[in-house]
């Protein structure tokens, strides 16, 4: 089975080397050139020069892009020269609605289309131990696992396309929340004179530890915001969320919250930093 990957940003990067190192990984393509040069050499596999190349050559093409228009824009762009039987799986985090839309495009090429976007940050990636949730055809899923199983730890079949998506937003509102609830009380923890390193041991083997006060606690109250997982990214996805509340009534308390932080974050030009860059909003000067 050949596999290629698109996208080698924060994410990417990481995938790419977890699958290269299966033995799985064909060959990648990075829209900046030079990074998909220096990856290939790296892992000894090709550097496509764009993303047709790639998509006529190999059985999955593996996908890890900005947002919503850029998945289109690929798949647009591959459709022409992907062949029937291909399986195409989408680790961006976009809205169901992009993926169902991209899976009928490629249905029409016999092309079968995963949305299985992820959590668990670079770390994961890096790791290999993301966690996956999967929309769209089981059955293309079950022949996609192996590749994908070099990249995650947890791979969940979610239901049809955009199940995948769908799932992926829910995780985004509960970071939203613990990104509002780490930030703030180690803003208080600082305001309280505490030494925050202990703060955060000690939490972090009780009831409210958690991931993000674990890995970004240390580092954002020392004032480095380093990505991590872009505060503007993370914004995005709240938009989606967004819409996604609103057109079935859902409450959207900690999302509207959330997207106002950001947009005040993003206006003062922090919007390349990590999501943990909250914490300059909660504290005290
Ligand atoms: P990133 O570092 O900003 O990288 C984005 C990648 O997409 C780059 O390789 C970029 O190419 C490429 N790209 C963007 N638009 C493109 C287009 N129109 N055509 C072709 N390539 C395009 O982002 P990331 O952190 O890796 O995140 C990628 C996706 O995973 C996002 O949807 C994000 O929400 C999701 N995600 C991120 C995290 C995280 O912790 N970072 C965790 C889970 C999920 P260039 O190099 O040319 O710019």
């Amino acid at each position: 089975m050949k596999v290629g990957l698109i996208g080698l940003g924060a994410m990417g990067v990481g995938m790419a080397r977890n699958v290269a190192k299966a033995e799985l990984l064909t060959g990648v393509y990075n829209r900046t050139q030079s990074k998909s040069q220096e990856l290939a050499d790296e892992l000894g596999v090709i550097a496509y020069p764009t993303p047709q190349v790639l998509a006529a050559e190999v059985d999955v093409v593996l996908l890890c892009v900005s947002a919503d228009q850029d998945v289109l824009a690929v798949i647009d762009g591959i459709s022409d020269t992907v062949r029937p039987g291909t399986i195409v799986v989408d680790m961006s985090t976009v809205s169901s609605a992009t993926a169902q839309q991209a899976s009928a495009k490629l249905a029409e090429k016999q092309v079968a289309f995963l949305d299985a976007p992820v959590s668990g940050g670079v770390e994961g990636a890096k790791n290999g131990t993301l966690a996956m949730m999967v929309g769209g055809d089981e059955q293309a899923l079950a022949q996609a696992r192996p590749v994908l199983a070099a990249m995650a730890s947890r791979i969940v079949y979610m239901g049809p396309s955009g199940a995948g998506q769908a799932t992926k937003a829910v995780n985004q509102i509960i970071g939203a929340g613990i990104n509002q609830a780490v930030t703030e009380a180690l803003a208080f923890a600082a305001a309280q004179q505490l030494p925050l390193d202990k703060v955060i041991d000690v939490i972090s083997g009780g009831a409210s530890g958690n991931w993000f006060l674990q890995h970004r606690g240390p580092t954002m109250t020392k004032g480095v915001f380093a990505p991590g997982f872009k505060l503007a990214l993370h914004h995005k996805d709240l938009k989606i969320c967004q819409r996604m509340a609103a057109q079935t009534g859902a409450l959207s308390t900690i999302i509207d919250m959330t997207l106002n932080d950001y947009e005040q974050l993003m206006a003062q030009g922090y919007g390349d930093e990590d999501i943990s860059a909250l914490y300059r909003l909660k504290k005290l000067v």
